[in-house]
Formats: C-alpha cells, sequence, structure tokens
C-alpha cells in the first residue's frame, strides 16, 4: 500500500508574510517530504479582532507573491472565503475534504503551540492534523502540556522576525528589504500599507 501524500499547511495573518514563516515552510517540506506546503491566510482573526488587520486580498496576494517561485509551495484562500473568524478546525476539515487521500500536518510556531489549548474544539483537532511545532526566537518550544504523539518538534534555522516588526519598521520609515522578499517590499510600498501602523487601518483594498 503506498503512503498518504503528505500535504503542510501553514497558517497565519501573514500581515505581511516574511522570511521567518518561509523558512519555517521549507524547512518542514524537506524535514518530512512534504508534497506541497499550503499557505493559508486567514480570515478576521480571531486573536486580533481588536487591533487593524489589513484587507484579506493584501494578505492573500502578498502570499501569493512571497510563494510563486517555490514549485511545492501554493496558497490556499479555504479560510478567506469561509469569511468570518478563522478556527483552524475549520481550515483543517475543509482541507481534509479537499484532499481526503491526503496525511495533513499543520506547521506552528513555539508562540502559537504554546496558545494550542485555548483553540476552539482543541479536541477534536489532532485527529485532523499531526502538528509541527517550530522553533521560533524569543519562545520556549514544549510540547508537555499536549497530548503524547500529536506533535512533532523541530529545531529551524533561528529568524527573528515578526509582521508586527515588520508593520513597525514601515509606519517609522526604516527598511524591511531582506526581512521579507523583494516582491513583498514593493508590494508594501506600491499600496502604502503599515504607513500609520497603530493609527489607522491600511487602505480598503
Ligand atoms: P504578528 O506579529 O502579526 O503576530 P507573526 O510574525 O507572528 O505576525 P503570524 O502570521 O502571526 O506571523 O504567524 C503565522 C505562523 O508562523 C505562526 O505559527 C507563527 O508562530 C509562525 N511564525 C511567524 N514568524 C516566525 C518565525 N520568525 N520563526 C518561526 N515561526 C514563525
Ligand atoms: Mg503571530
Amino acid at each position: 500500500m503506498s503512503r498518504p501524500r503528505r500535504i503542510g499547511v501553514m497558517g497565519g495573518t501573514f500581515d505581511p508574510i516574511h522570511h521567518g514563516h518561509l523558512v519555517a515552510a521549507s524547512e518542514v517540506q524537506a524535514q518530512f517530504g512534504l508534497e506541497q506546503v499550503l499557505f493559508v491566510p486567514t480570515g478576521q482573526p480571531w486573536q486580533k479582532g481588536h487591533e487593524d488587520v489589513s484587507s484579506a486580498e493584501d494578505r492573500y496576494l502578498m502570499t501569493v507573491i512571497a510563494t510563486a517561485s517555490n514549485p511545492r509551495f501554493s496558497v490556499s484562500r479555504v479560510d478567506i472565503e469561509r469569511g468570518g473568524p478563522t478556527y483552524t478546525i475549520d481550515t483543517l476539515s475543509d482541507l481534509q475534504r479537499q484532499y481526503p487521500d491526503a496525511q495533513l500536518y499543520f506547521i506552528t510556531g513555539a508562540d502559537a503551540l504554546e496558545q494550542i489549548l485555548s483553540w476552539h474544539r482543541v479536541e477534536d483537532l489532532f485527529d485532523l492534523a499531526h502538528f509541527i511545532g517550530v522553533t521560533r526566537p524569543g519562545y520556549a518550544l514544549d510540547d508537555e502540556h499536549l497530548p503524547k504523539g500529536s506533535v512533532t518538534l523541530v529545531e529551524i534555522p533561528a529568524m527573528s522576525i515578526s509582521s508586527t516588526g515588520c508593520r513597525q519598521r514601515v509606519s517609522g520609515g526604516m527598511p524591511v528589504w531582506y526581512l521579507v522578499p523583494d516582491g513583498i517590499v514593493q508590494y508594501i510600498s506600491k499600496r502604502g500599507m503599515y504607513r500609520t501602523f497603530g493609527q489607522s487601518p491600511a487602505p480598503e483594498w
């Protein structure tokens, strides 16, 4: 019997996507022999509902631009099209329906892994995917409180980059070259994004 297709799922707000996201996905793809990694930009994220988040279309297009050159990367619109707040249980259920013969690997940084127990319907999450927790500078990576065998911890090259940091840099007039792909520097500039981070939302799409 052939082994099931292995598909990685990298969920995120991607506001903007940066090299920390891309390195995490690339490392896990290689280490686990994943056929594809699907980047899944959130709808209106519930953890961040109180903050201003760029439009789904801007975040989607940045994700497409950043991943276009890697034949193993693609972008899914499931969370954007479902609308409303994104719950990972819905992301994984929809993707399992789209790829019924696949084993899903949900990739998550150490900060997000720490919060998993607060996620919606956590007891069902681990039936839908195997979780891969990756190292992230500034956060401890541990799976002590998570069900045995449901999570694999992976050390990846340390990239001390966050989307929040990138937004702050743009609004403060500092460069984001080499923190994000070149096309993202240009997209941010073309769309005038993050210039007033923390004061008012980015321009409507
Ligand atoms: P924000 O500052 O807006 O929260 P972020 O940089 O944390 O943005 P998200 O879109 O929130 O990016 O993260 C998506 C996923 O990528 C999460 O699982 C997060 O832990 C992981 N991730 C983000 N940045 C890194 C990084 N530098 N190294 C490893 N994992 C990362
Ligand atoms: Mg984050």
